[in-house]
Order: structure tokens, then C-alpha cells, then sequence
């Protein structure tokens, strides 16, 4: 996959996905700023946003197109977790998840749409999950989001198509991440319990954030150019079998 000469703005770039796909893209030749609230590693391109937050939003993605020249590729990725069923989580946990995990996608594709229409190779790809479709138990705020990003995906990619802009989605499952790392951390013996999730994997491993990476650069590439509106499964075969 060749990215010279192509401009992308990574959200969640700072961390784990994002991270990996600013520095697969940049690596095949990209230029990518990395919009989130913490900077990126040297030496990637940073400019600092909540996604929470709409002016913060417009006044990123503003500085990143200016540090770009322009813009081809959006990967919506910033995302943040949550457990428990209904009754574990509070209408406040509720309207936090959705406006990091959903309207926060809204709110940066809107403030990237404009840039994205001038592009000749303009793709978003937003980072989904395997939650949207599964029925995970004890997920139930997290997979209601990740439902809504993957409908929002293909509601996107009918409005869109015409102006020659894709929208697809990636739906990793268990993927080693900081984030996965975290969650670890917070058990009383991280290194059985990561055993256990992956022995609980059908492929007995996690997905890297490396493997998520490659689907979202396959998918933001002129390679998927025939692709839109599709949900591209990066979970060892959770999904199908
Ligand atoms: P991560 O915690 O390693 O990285 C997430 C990044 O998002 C961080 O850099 C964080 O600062 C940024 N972020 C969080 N809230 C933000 C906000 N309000 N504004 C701006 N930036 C914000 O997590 P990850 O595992 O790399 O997750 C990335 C995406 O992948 C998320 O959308 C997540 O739902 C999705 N995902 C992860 C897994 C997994 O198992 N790790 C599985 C399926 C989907």
C-alpha cells in the first residue's frame, strides 16, 4: 500500500489503533496529524481536541488541515469503554460513552467533510468494533455506541458517495492495546487473566493494534476504491465462527 502524497487526520492517534495506523500510514509515505487529548510520540504530527467538545473539534481539525495542505483520509478511531449491563451504568456514564464514541465521530466528520470533498481520493474509516453485532454480555453502553457507529458507517457512505467520498468501518475484536492493558492492570493477576483472554479468542490470541491498523490503511487505500459502507471484520474469527 502507497500513501505518498496522501493527507490524514488519525483520531485517538496518541494511543494503541490510532497509533499504530499513524505510524503504518506514515511509514507508506502519509502525512498524518494526530488529533486527541494527549500528543503523540515524537515524531508525529499532534493537534489536541476533545472530541466531546465542538469548537475544540473545529479549531483541531482546522490546525491539521492547515499543518497538511489539505485532506484525503479521516480515521475516526477515538473511543473509550465501558462495562457493565443497564442497570450497572448511570445516565451520565450513558451520555459520556455516546458523546465520545458517537458524537464525537459526528462532530469530527462534519468538521472534516468540507476538506474531504476536494480530495481525490477521500475515504473515512471509522473504528467499530465486533461489540456492534455480538451480543458481548456485561457491554451493553459500549455495544449500543458501536452499533450506532456502524449504521452511522452506512448511513455515511449513501450520503457521501456521490461526492466521491467512501466511509467503511473496521470491527476489531480483543485487540492488545494500552486500553486492554488497563483493564488488565485493574485484576488481581494481569498475566492470568490475559492468558484466559486469549485462551476465550477462537484464534487462542488477541489482535494486535498493528493487524487493526493494516485493515484501516487496506480500507483508507485507493485499493478499497470499489468499497463503501462495508464493515471489515479484525478479530481472529470471532464474528463467523
Ligand atoms: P486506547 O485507549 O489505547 O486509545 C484511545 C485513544 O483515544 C487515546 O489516545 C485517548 O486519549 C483517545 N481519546 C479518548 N477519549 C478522547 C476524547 N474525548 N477526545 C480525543 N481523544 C480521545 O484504545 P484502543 O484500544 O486503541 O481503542 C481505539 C478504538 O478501537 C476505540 O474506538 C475502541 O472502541 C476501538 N476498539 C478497541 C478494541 C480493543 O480491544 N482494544 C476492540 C474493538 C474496538
Amino acid at each position: 500500500m502507497e500513501f505518498s502524497g496522501i493527507r490524514a487526520i488519525v483520531t485517538g492517534g496518541a494511543s494503541g489503533i490510532g497509533l499504530a495506523t499513524a505510524r503504518l500510514l506514515t511509514e507508506r509515505g502519509a502525512t498524518v496529524s494526530c488529533l486527541d487529548l494527549s500528543a503523540p510520540p515524537e515524531p508525529l504530527h499532534g493537534v489536541q481536541a476533545d472530541v466531546r467538545d465542538d469548537a475544540s473539534v473545529r479549531a483541531a481539525i482546522a490546525g491539521a488541515v492547515e499543518h497538511l495542505g489539505g485532506l484525503d483520509v479521516l480515521v475516526n478511531n477515538a473511543g473509550i469503554g465501558a462495562q457493565g449491563t443497564v442497570e450497572d451504568n448511570g445516565d451520565d456514564e450513558w451520555r459520556n460513552v455516546f458523546e465520545v464514541n458517537v458524537f464525537g465521530m459526528v462532530r469530527v466528520s462534519r468538521a472534516a467533510l468540507p476538506h474531504l470533498r476536494r480530495s481525490e481520493h477521500a475515504a473515512i474509516v471509522n473504528t467499530c468494533s465486533i461489540a456492534a453485532t455480538a451480543g458481548l454480555p456485561q457491554r451493553a453502553l459500549y455495544s449500543a455506541t458501536k452499533g450506532a457507529v456502524q449504521s452511522l458507517t452506512l448511513a455515511m457512505a449513501a450520503d457521501h458517495l456521490r461526492d466521491g467520498i467512501r466511509v467503511t468501518c473496521v470491527n476489531p475484536g480483543t485487540a492488545d492495546t494500552p486500553w486492554v492493558g488497563r483493564l488488565l492492570a485493574a485484576t488481581d493477576d494481569p498475566e492470568a487473566e490475559r492468558a484466559a483472554l486469549a485462551a476465550r479468542q477462537p484464534s487462542g490470541r488477541l489482535v494486535s493494534a498493528e493487524e487493526v491498523a493494516a485493515a484501516i490503511a487496506y480500507l483508507a487505500s485507493p485499493l478499497a476504491s470499489a468499497t463503501t459502507g462495508t464493515a471489515l471484520a479484525v478479530d481472529g474469527g470471532m464474528a463467523g465462527l
